[in-house]
């Protein structure tokens, strides 16, 4: 049996569904290039493509759009039948990615293709590289899309989650169709949090036009214009906290607990 995620050869009858990160080109795995290199066929949204345009001259390359999902995973698996084709995905394929779809597309289908998973850089990683360290302990993510899960099963998680007070990061947290759902979560992080609470705003992080803004549950209404669907948002914890030095912010830590235990 191969599982998914096991590396071999991309071979004609292979499928690879691959993480791209968060986008400029020197946060994509080796493996990921190596794999694309192999394609016959390179199926992705067109903004995911563009940091490895140099990769794919000879090669078939679809270019889809958002909300056409379903049908990328089709065509992919019906590709695979008989040329080698990867799928790709912004970030990693398995967060809020292309990888689900594909494979339970794959599993309905019953055929035995051949799967390898290349795993990518998240918005989570990527946007806590540039806030300092908010995620070093237990920490959730939550979709604010409700483009596939209803609003109110949305509502129930950010609950569950604030109430714990560990940090959270809010993926997809507006767009024009749904400009509210951001207030709904802070509505719901204010319940649960003191205002101090670290807040950062990362837009575009390891990509061009990348945008921090360090801020506090509080304050952060000042600042709600600058978000978009580039922005991935982390609200702290009840242990997060802001680092300044010199009266300047240098990012958020949250930490691990080591001074419970050691002298440093
Ligand atoms: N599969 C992707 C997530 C897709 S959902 C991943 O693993 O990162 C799309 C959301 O991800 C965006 O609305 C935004 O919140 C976040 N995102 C993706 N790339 C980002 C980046 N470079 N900077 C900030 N947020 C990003």
């Amino acid at each position: 049996m191969t599982l998914p995620g096991e590396k071999r050869p991309l071979e004609k009858g292979n499928l690879a569904i691959v993480g791209l990160g968060p986008g400029h080109l020197e946060y994509i795995a080796p493996r990921a290039l190596a794999v694309i290199g192999l394609a016959d066929y390179v199926i992705g949204h067109a903004t995911y493509l563009r940091p490895v345009e140099h990769l794919l001259e000879g090669k078939e390359v679809i270019r889809s759009s958002m909300g056409k999902e379903v049908d990328r995973a089709k065509n992919a698996l019906e590709l695979a039948r008989s040329h080698a084709v990867v799928i790709v995905s912004g970030g990693d394929a398995g967060v809020y990615g292309m990888a689900s779809i594909v494979l339970e597309v794959l599993e309905r289908s019953g055929e035995n293709i051949d799967l390898e998973i290349v795993p990518g850089i998240t918005a989570a990683n990527a946007a806590a590289s540039r806030a300092g360290s908010p995620l070093s302990g237990d920490y959730a993510t939550i979709s604010l899309s409700n483009l596939l899960t209803p609003m109110e099963v949305i509502g129930k998680r950010l609950e569950a989650v604030f109430s714990v007070g560990i940090p959270v990061v809010l993926y997809n947290p507006k767009s024009r169709g749904r400009p509210h759902n951001l207030g709904i979560a802070i509505e719901h992080a204010r319940r649960h949090l003191p205002a101090k609470t670290p807040v950062a705003l990362v837009k575009n992080a390891l990509r061009d036009g990348e945008e921090t803004i360090i801020t506090t549950l509080g304050e952060m209404d000042t600042v709600l214009d600058r978000v978009d669907m580039h922005t991935t948002v982390i609200i702290g914890g009840t242990e997060s906290r802001i680092w300044r030095m010199n009266n300047n912010v240098r990012g958020i830590i949250t930490p691990r607990g080591y001074h419970n235990k050691y002298v440093y």
